[in-house]
């Protein structure tokens, strides 16, 4: 079975550097990448795999913040754009990497999603220019 992640989750978790909400969470999204490595992705809208195991996750719904479902949405929407995926559709982790390393996904990345992220210094989208 393919791990399953939403559109933000395919850029973000690119960049991920061992922080995360709590030890469930953190073991989990480790467990997943690992497995997107080895068997490839299946796109998803909504709540993911990496979704399943957050604190956050109420009733299938992101509450980090207030406006966090509508936000998350939003990043959701602009990462598939960007990467020119759907929800159904599968990808292997080289592929991915390849299309969010192109320098015009990164800058409109960077752009409009890092900018109001809470996980910006904990991230490595920072260090790559
Ligand atoms: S904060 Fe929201 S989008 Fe992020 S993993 Fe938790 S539930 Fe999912």
């Amino acid at each position: 079975m393919f791990p399953r992640l939403r559109g933000h989750h395919l850029i973000c978790l690119q960049f991920y550097r061992g922080e995360g909400y709590d030890e469930v969470f953190v073991e989990n999204l480790e467990r997943v990448i690992e497995d997107a490595k080895k068997r490839g992705v299946l796109v998803v809208e909504g709540v993911d795999d990496v979704c399943a195991k957050c604190p956050y996750m109420v009733n299938g719904k992101c509450k980090y913040s207030v406006n966090s479902e509508e936000e998350v949405k939003y990043l959701d929407v602009l990462a598939l754009s960007l990467l020119n995926l759907s929800p159904g559709c599968t990808v292997s982790w080289k592929e991915l990497k390849e299309k969010v390393f192109s320098p015009e996904v990164l800058e409109k990345w960077k752009e409009e999603a890092c900018k109001s992220c809470d996980w910006r210094d904990v991230c490595e989208v920072g260090d790559k220019g």
